[in-house]
């Protein structure tokens, strides 16, 4: 990757888990997920609300690293006014994008800016902190009851 974008994709990170959108509590939400990932202790809930078919608003709140903090942080920021069926589709792009040999080329129209988690393929063990709350949206979409767990 060019180095100049590496640079802003980490600032971008950087700045997601500072400051991270949507981290909150939210008392009126029609679904709430819990996701853990006991390999780096990621640990977060995630919360929908659903009207109509779509997602009028999602919130997350929790503890863990900065990946998995600006991963949640960004996936919120975008799942706002899609329904359910369009953001198991981005989810599914996101796991592409994290699964991929690092040398493929990623959709960055598809994935707009979670393209900046392009890198993290590069490193296993953070795959699971970048995707951790997708996974707890998906549950949170369709909710079980069960904790997500990355193991
Ligand atoms: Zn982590």
């Amino acid at each position: 990757m060019n180095p100049d974008l590496q640079d802003l994709y980490q600032q971008m990170i950087m700045d997601h888990n500072k400051n991270p959108r949507n981290f909150r509590v939210m008392p009126d939400a029609t679904s709430v997920a819990e996701g853990f990932n006991p390999l780096c202790g990621d640990h977060l809930h995630v919360y929908i609300k659903m009207k109509n078919g779509r997602i009028e608003d999602v919130s997350f709140e929790g503890d863990g690293c900065a990946i998995s903090k600006a991963s949640a942080s960004m996936m919120t920021g975008i799942l706002k006014g899609k329904t359910g069926g369009e953001a198991k589709a981005l989810f599914e792009e996101v796991r592409a994008m994290l699964s991929r040999d690092v040398n493929s080329p990623v959709d960055t129209e598809k994935l707009g800016k979670l393209a900046v988690f392009a890198g993290v393929c590069e490193f296993p063990s953070r795959v699971k902190c970048a995707s951790l709350a997708w996974h707890t949206m998906v549950e949170g979409l369709e909710p079980t009851g069960k904790q997500v767990t990355t193991e």
